[in-house]
């Protein structure tokens, strides 16, 4: 019923990088998503202020990057647990004065189950107890080798209250993106993920998408989960309407007629007959695996 998955190498073309931030509690993830959204959104952008839609874009020395705006690693686990696998980079964020604590290493084994590559922001540097040589001295100790120390992590010191290094931490994103060789076929069906999705009293659910593959158009048929629906309407992370998104843009649709669940996968089809067969094969999956897993 699903579109070929395989798109020929000559279609493929390059997209931007999806980024998680991860780390311990209180070591500054949030802190960190703000000060990047904050120094990076362009002139012209609706008064510099981006909507909360669950991940946001920015523009570092030309280059989009594509950020999930949920800190933590439960969003980041949920969704891989249901097959969605949406990060290409995760920023491990480890506080100077802190060091690596137990959520570190959850977040360390985490990403590196799905084979994301980590980048280390060694933040809170503007603190007088920072001190960053423990940091990258414990990351050894869980075969993250920084770069500095023939390694191959790169560790970035920054200050997510001063803003000190956030910009050098964007160039760093761009470098492992470049050597990553992300690419994507833009020219196809839309496929992605659902990051998040809410009831709207007015506009009915409402569902962010990270499309990964393909363009989603508005009026386009789709199914997210069990869901089913058109794209009714279409926003970007600055709360625009848009008419399509291409390959790692995170938008906000509506028209779907149930709420999805985060990490829900996310397809466009030929159209509403197909879009409802397939929500049914779905559902029946998903009581197959409660079932066994009742069983077990
Ligand atoms: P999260 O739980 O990882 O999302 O951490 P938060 O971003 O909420 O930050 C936790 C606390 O650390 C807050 O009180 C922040 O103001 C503070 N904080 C975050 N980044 C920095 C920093 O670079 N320097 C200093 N001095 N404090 C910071």
């Amino acid at each position: 019923l699903f579109e070929q998955d395989e798109d020929p190498e000559e279609s493929l073309q390059e997209r931007p990088p999806v980024v998680v931030v991860m780390g311990h509690v209180d070591h500054g993830k949030t802190s960190i998503l703000d000060a990047i959204r904050k120094s990076h959104v362009t002139a012209g952008e609706a008064g510099g202020i981006t909507q909360h839609i669950g991940a946001y874009q920015v523009v570092a020395d030309g280059k989009v990057i594509t950020f999930l705006d949920t800190p933590g690693h439960e969003a980041f686990t949920s969704m891989r647990a249901r097959g969605a696998n949406l990060t290409d980079i995760a920023v491990l964020v480890v506080a100077a004065d802190d060091g690596i604590m137990p959520q570190t290493v959850e977040s360390i084994n985490h990403a590196k189950a799905a084979g994301v590559s980590i980048i280390v922001a060694i933040n809170k540097m503007d603190k007088p107890t920072a001190n960053p040589d423990r940091v990258m001295e414990q990351l050894t100790q869980y075969e993250l080798v920084p770069e500095q120390w023939g390694g191959d992590v790169i560790c970035v010191p920054v200050s997510a209250l001063t803003g000190a290094g956030i910009h050098d931490l964007l160039e760093n994103i761009n470098l492992v993106a470049e050597v990553k060789e992300l690419k994507a076929n833009p020219d196809r069906r839309a496929k992605g993920a659902v990051i998040e999705a809410r009831l709207d009293k007015g506009q009915g659910p409402v569902a962010t998408i990270l499309v990964q593959k393909g363009t989603l158009h508005k009026g386009d048929c789709v199914i997210a989960g069990t869901a089913v629906g058109r794209v009714r309407t279409m926003k970007n992370d600055k709360g625009q309407f848009i008419e399509e998104a291409g390959p790692s843009t995170p938008v906000e649709i509506t028209g779907l007629t149930e709420v999805p669940s985060a990490g829900d996968l996310f397809d466009a089809v030929a159209d509403e007959k197909l879009a409802r067969e397939l929500a049914d094969k779905r559902a029946a999956e998903e009581k197959e695996r409660q079932f066994s897993s009742y069983q077990k």
